[in-house]
């Protein structure tokens, strides 16, 4: 049984993430797909079934397709961004169930998804992490979903906060002011943080609800991709009707998403689809055989990056704060990878931005470690407890950097339910068995 929650959940707009503490360090639990992060993204099936995460997003992809051979948007079952919804009455209806589901309902859906991959224990207490600017009735639907989700000892921490936390792990840097610069897959966040010994605190937030990934990729769809098709096929039809458009654009996001994701790491990519599933005013089915650069992608992506860059100046000069006193910019959220964006950051506001980081898993990662430092609640502990053996509680400083400290061990007479034996012998082990302590005789007539 463990003391501390140990467990943080990084509950995102587009992609979501759980880490836990293993042997004193934060682990990224993997998916049954061997990722690092799952799509916050649920469909459901026919047959009233739920598919969450990359399951989802594959069949979203073929109804987008399936849309633009005979130009029908299909029913709707597959749901994304709900994030944006929490705390608000809005509902998502699904023909497949019947009914209508709240946020909160899908977005316990993606934490139940989380909780699945944890197979070697249950996990009943949890960090989650909210934007800055959740106000309460968005937490409170955040705590409402992970009740659905069935956890029963839920903690809140703010994202920017998580982030720095990650950061400060691995920093020598234990001060001053951070910027926490979190450019997701449909929103942008901006927190300034300032670190005082290790204790992070928000001073104040920026940001634009519209402005992610997610603008990156249509942009690379109206200007690269839709263009290409014009001048190789006959597809007035499709550009003359926007309901034509929007699908169109819609499927072949996923292209221009891996197009923008590849030229995070190389020079040039080439976007290759053969046989669009459909056909041209000629008869012709359109391929696509597209080179894309990196200077196609400064072109595209840049407006969009300066959006951001300028918000990020404004809450410096509204705080009386140039680049040069900011100590560390954070980078958070999948579009950080870009080299773009690193290059203007760096050129606008400071050459302290921080890569050391994985800006897709910080968030969780900061969690966990958070979450090392508090403890179960007692109700927890109470549920989980098997009377019928000895119950003991430990006590000891999460984090020291000390060579020597006291472990308080105490046997709880009321919680344990059988008869407790005259002499007890206890014995701490290191997690890796690397270091026990040998065996120590405790005391079962006082209390430790
Ligand atoms: P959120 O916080 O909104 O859940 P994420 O931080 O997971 O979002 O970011 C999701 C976005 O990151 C998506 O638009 C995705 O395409 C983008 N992304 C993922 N990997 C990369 C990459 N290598 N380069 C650029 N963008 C990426
Ligand atoms: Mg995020």
């Amino acid at each position: 049984m463990r003391n501390k929650i140990d467990y943080g959940i990084d509950l995102g707009t587009t992609n979501s993430a759980v880490a836990r503490m293993e042997n004193g360090k934060p682990v990224i639990k993997k998916s049954d797909t061997l990722k690092d992060t799952h799509p916050s993204c649920v469909t459901i099936t026919r047959r009233k079934d739920f598919l969450v995460g990359d399951k989802a997003v594959s069949v979203n992809k073929t109804d987008n397709e399936r849309a633009i051979k005979n130009w029908e948007k299909g029913e709707v079952n597959t749901y994304l961004e709900f994030k944006r919804t929490m705390g608000t009455t809005h509902s998502y209806d699904s023909t497949n169930l019947g009914k209508a589901l709240s946020s909160e309902e899908l977005s316990a859906e993606v934490l139940k998804k989380l909780k699945s991959y944890i197979t070697d224990e249950n996990v009943n207490s949890v960090v989650i992490t909210v934007p800055a600017k959740f106000l309460n009735p968005q937490k409170d639907a955040t705590m409402k979903a992970a009740k659905l989700a069935g956890f029963k000892h839920i903690e809140l921490l703010q994202e920017p906060v998580a982030a720095a936390t990650a950061y400060g792990l691995s920093s020598k840097k234990k001060d001053g002011y951070w910027v926490v610069f979190d450019f997701g897959g449909g929103t942008f966040d901006a927190a300034l943080i300032k670190a005082e010994e290790g204790i992070l605190a928000v001073k104040d937030t920026a940001g634009d609800n519209w402005l992610g990934g997610k603008n990156l990729d249509n942009a690379l769809v109206d200007e690269l991709i839709i263009p290409y098709l014009a001048e190789n096929y006959s597809i007035d039809f499709i550009i003359n009707d926007e309901s034509k458009l929007q699908m169109l654009t819609a499927a072949l996001k996923p292209l221009a998403e891996e197009c923008k994701n590849q030229l995070s790491f190389k020079d040039s990519y080439n976007i290759l689809e053969e046989f669009l599933p459909f056909e041209d005013e000629k008869g012709e089915q359109p391929e696509i055989d597209l080179n894309v650069s990196q200077s196609d992608m400064d072109r595209v992506l840049s407006p969009f990056f300066q959006k951001a860059i300028d918000i990020t100046k404004e809450l410096l000069s509204k705080n009386n704060l140039k680049g040069s006193n900011i100590d560390a910019l954070i980078l958070v959220g999948g579009p950080t990878y870009s080299p773009i964006l690193r290059r203007m950051l760096k050129e606008q506001v400071t050459e302290n931005v921080d890569t050391s980081i994985d800006p897709m898993t910080a968030v969780a990662v900061g969690a966990a470690l958070f979450a090392s430092t508090i403890s179960v609640s007692d109700e927890v502990k109470d549920e989980s407890r098997d009377k019928t053996k000895l119950q003991l509680e430990i006590n000891y400083e999460a984090t020291t950097v000390e060579f020597d400290e006291m472990v308080n061990v105490q046997i709880l007479k009321d919680k344990t339910e059988g008869k407790i034996p005259d002499t007890v012998f206890i014995e701490l082990t290191r997690g890796d068995g690397a270091w026990s302590s040998g065996k120590k005789k405790i005391n079962t007539e006082k209390k430790t």
